[in-house]
């Protein structure tokens, strides 16, 4: 008998070692399938992206390039629409998107679309308090590096809803500015939801405002700056970069392609003007005032390249939320003070993070069954022995 029981002792402390040395694989498995996809994953496939290089003429050789990060859409969740779950998932994957890109490619300039908050349009002060809180904390950056955001639908309201408050507070948080110059290079910022046309008190301004803003930019095309140009501080002789929410004028997106571009049974609708893009007057209004070479939008939530007038290029942005695309993606754009080269770097993708998870839990699963298989086995197998004994 006494035989029998110093047996048990040492077969029973067998099992219990191999069991927490299971648990603690399991534990490790968990935490290293946490880690990848929630971590690592942002940094394996940003690292893949680069900026593209331009390529200047030999006279032009001086000129100094700027490194600019376009996104949009991002749409930071409200107290009303969405569970928590969803907000607190899409607003970690973008925070560590960015994070992950500003660290990895360095930007100098970062730039937001629109569509900054979801709610915006109707949010109370506290609401819009907490949401601005939250926008800050996700897209923290060094100082050194510049963040320009244009306003969209969803952050002051379509044009009959958005009103002075609204704009204004909007404008308390994020720079007010229509036109930004560096390294030679303007870029001119343009509210479109106030382009509707009708001669509204904001829309009398916004158009004012452009208007004084297209004239300083001929200014800067003149040689000899006298009459209505002369005395004052004249900006970089460039062209243009044109960044706004609402696209300009486009039938619909039937001519676009790409992975990321409008699905195709969506591609083919027609876009409704003032709602969808700006109307056609507006548009023309757009590009006979700045005359940009390049014009970066949002609000589609997905990619087209568009060629307008005289062969100005458009690109869509997509939306840089989770919550919106499987696919997001931001542009990347090397420019100097003539020329600019663009390219997109693509972010992990929601299907492929799913699938890893998936494959994890089925593997954690057998693990966690041999886990609770182990005592049965240890129980049979003794009564066995106690039998033949
Ligand atoms: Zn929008």
């Amino acid at each position: 008998m006494a035989l029998i029981r110093l047996g048990f002792g040492r077969q029973h402390l067998r099992p219990t070692k191999r069991r927490s040395f299971l648990l603690l694989k399991l534990i490790a498995a968990v935490f290293a399938v946490l880690l990848f996809c929630e971590f690592l994953i942002y940094y394996l496939v940003i690292f893949r992206c680069d900026w593209p290089e331009v390529k200047t003429a030999a006279q032009n050789s001086g000129q100094q390039t700027l490194k600019a990060m376009f996104l949009a859409d991002t749409h930071l969740l409200g107290e009303i629409r969405g569970h928590w779950l969803d907000k607190l998932r899409r607003e970690w994957q973008m925070e560590r998107a960015f994070q992950t890109a500003l660290w990895l490619l360095q930007p100098e300039v970062v730039f937001i679309l629109g569509d900054i908050f979801d709610e915006g349009k109707w949010s109370s002060p506290q609401a819009w308090a907490d949401d601005v809180e939250r926008f800050q904390k996700i897209f923290r950056h060094p100082h050194h590096v510049l963040l320009k955001v244009v306003v969209g639908n969803h952050d002051i309201g379509f044009h009959y809803r958005m009103s002075t408050y609204k704009i204004k507070r909007f404008e308390k948080v994020f720079n007010p500015e229509r036109l930004f110059s560096w390294k030679g290079i303007n870029f001119v910022m343009v509210n479109s939801i106030a382009l509707e046309g009708d001669g509204c008190n904001i829309c009398s301004k916004a158009e004012a405002e452009l208007i004084e803003v297209s004239r300083k930019l001929n200014c800067s095309r003149e040689e000899h700056h006298s009459g209505p140009c002369g005395g004052e501080q004249p900006l970089p002789a460039s062209a243009p970069v044109l960044l706004q929410h609402f696209p300009l004028y486009r039938r619909s997106d039937a001519n676009c392609s790409g992975d990321d571009a409008a699905p195709l049974e969506e591609r083919g609708l027609p876009f409704k003007e003032r709602y969808d893009v700006l109307s056609r007057e507006a548009s023309q209004k757009l590009l006979w005032w700045l005359r940009p070479r390049l014009v970066l939008s949002g609000h589609t939530h997905s990619a087209c390249e568009v060629l307008h007038g005289a062969g100005t290029l458009e690109i869509s942005v997509p939306s840089f939320s989770w919550r919106n695309r499987n696919n997001p993606s931001f542009i990347m754009g090397s420019l100097t003070a003539t020329r600019h080269a663009l390219a997109k770097c693509f972010l992990p993708r929601e299907n492929a993070v799913l699938a890893a998870y998936c494959v994890a839990a089925g593997l954690l699963a057998a693990l966690y069954c041999k886990l609770l298989a182990s005592p049965f086995l240890f129980g049979w197998n003794l009564l066995r022995k106690l039998k033949t004994t």
